[in-house]
């Protein structure tokens, strides 16, 4: 789950991570009364909080000199959806500022904690090319980013963060503060179950401190259960209306580029599914799971969102029913269809358990299904039927 950045810096702060003081505010006039409220002259910046990055380049982070810059500031990013590099083309709204009062900024640096699978610990990354564009550090010049590993069970010990220091090559009077904040960041994403946590810049300023500018932090979903505070912090504004749809029902979705919707039972049968229609020259529109144990309801609200994806312009179910019961499988189907119609190709290719019963109910139905009970056959089907 990912939180805005005022909520990750209110975390951070807890965990003595030196943050500006900033506010939250949801209008204009809110931006000028916060920025008042946080120093009583400027400068001061406003940030559009939206779930993704590269506002700085969109319009989406301001300085300002004076309120009047503030209020401006907030109107033109509230007046519409922020596009940046990581939105997508029609961007979000932005609903939410972040005003700060700003800092002089001597250097940028970069500082990030993430999980490596490989050596299951955590892994420290910093360089001194901080700022916007740390993807292309990492890929032109990887020698500018230095990293250390931590052991979860051992946590942060001083004289790691000490070489990264030196790595660094931070000023001696800065090494404690240093210390202190990787130290903090450890500890946040240790007891918070988190995958990541970012500061982007983190900035060494003109006074000789150490300041989070920019935080990204985002917790494992498989945690939440035993983190309500951050649980609380899920903004369902930033997020496809379709996953909300899907997560409501449990059902094990993920949205992709292409124009078949894939109803599948079993991850690895709707991997196979995917490979198949991408062999037969289609795109899946989604991975969809609806899993062993799914009620006709989850595959009557999985078909519907299937069939709500503007993008979808036909439909490939194939289920091989063991603990899954194709008769289930079948009433789910036709309920969908009775409620919001069907007006794109579907391909059925059913298999396994109740499959007699099934079929009778797709057939009883008069539903326009094209069914099969051969894998390839079908996909190639289904692909033929969404160039035609
Ligand atoms: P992002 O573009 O979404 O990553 O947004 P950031 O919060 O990282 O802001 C983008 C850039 O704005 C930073 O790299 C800084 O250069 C600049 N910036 C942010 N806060 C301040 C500040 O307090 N003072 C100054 N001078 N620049 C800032
Ligand atoms: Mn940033």
């Amino acid at each position: 789950m990912k939180i805005h950045e005022y909520q990750a810096k209110e975390l951070l702060a807890t965990y003595k991570v030196q943050v500006q003081p900033g506010l939250v505010a949801y209008s204009p006039s809110q931006a000028v009364d916060i920025a008042n409220k946080v120093t009583h002259e400027g400068p001061w910046v406003v940030k559009a909080q939206v779930h993704a990055g590269g506002r700085g380049k969109a319009g989406g982070v301001k300085f300002c000199k004076t309120t009047q810059e503030v209020k401006e500031a907030a109107e033109k990013m509230m007046s519409k959806p922020l596009v940046t590099h990581q939105t997508g083309p029609d961007g979000v709204d932005v609903t939410k500022l972040l005003v700060v009062k700003a800092v002089d900024i001597a250097h940028e640096l970069y500082c990030a904690l993430v999980l490596d699978r490989k050596t299951s610990s955590i892994v420290i990354m910093a360089s001194r090319e901080g700022g916007m564009e740390i993807e292309e550090v990492a890929e032109k010049t990887p020698d500018k980013i230095f990293k250390i590993c931590v052991d979860p069970a051992m946590g942060h010990s001083a004289y790691q963060s000490r070489i990264l220091a030196y790595d660094l090559g931070l000023p001696k009077e800065l090494h404690a503060q240093f210390e202190t904040m990787i130290q903090g960041m450890t500890k946040l994403f240790i007891e918070k179950d988190c995958s990541l946590v970012e500061i982007n810049p983190l900035a060494i300023t003109t006074d000789n401190q150490l300041m989070a500018l920019d935080a990204k932090v985002t917790i494992d979903d498989n945690a939440l259960f035993r983190h309500f505070d951050i649980k609380e912090l899920f903004d369902p504004s930033q997020e496809d209306p379709i996953d909300l749809e899907a997560a409501k029902w449990n059902l094990n979705y993920i949205h992709l580029d292409g124009n078949i919707g894939c109803m599948v039972n079993g991850a690895g049968l709707a991997m196979a599914t995917m490979d198949m229609i991408k062999m037969a020259g289609g795109e899946p529109a989604n991975f969809l799971d609806v899993g062993g144990g799914a009620s006709s309801d989850m595959v009557r609200e999985a078909f519907k969102i299937l069939i709500s994806d503007k993008k979808v312009k036909g439909i490939f179910v194939n289920i091989f029913g063991g603990i899954m019961k194709c008769d289930v499988l079948a009433k789910g189907i036709v309920e969908a269809v009775t409620q919001v119609g069907l007006k794109i190709p579907l391909v059925v290719r059913l298999e396994g358990t109740n499959v007699e019963q099934g079929r009778k109910l797709l057939n009883d139905s008069k539903l326009n299904i094209f069914a099969t009970s051969d894998m390839g056959e079908a996909a190639t089907l289904i692909v033929k039927k969404v160039m035609e």
